[in-house]
């Protein structure tokens, strides 16, 4: 097991588990980019932004799509 497996989302705050910072932080976008291709990286995203929605409701949905799933579109 890599040591960015360990860099999941703690829900409901949606910061990384392992380094605080804003899930998905560098790490956790690097080994979802070299262990995904798009398609599976943008089910895998949408799900957890579906969670994200749901944990946060006082959070602009559309700034919960950029966060977790837009950054990965132009892959
Ligand atoms: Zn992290």
């Amino acid at each position: 097991m890599s040591a960015a497996v360990l860099h999941v989302p703690d829900r409901p705050s949606w910061k990384c588990h392992n380094c605080e910072a804003a899930w998905p932080c560098q790490l956790a976008k690097d080994d979802i980019m070299a262990t995904s291709d798009r398609t599976s990286r943008m089910i895998y995203l949408s799900l957890y932004m579906a969670d994200a929605i749901v944990d946060q409701p006082g959070v602009d949905p559309n700034a919960i799509f950029k966060r977790l799933v837009g950054w990965a579109l132009g892959s």
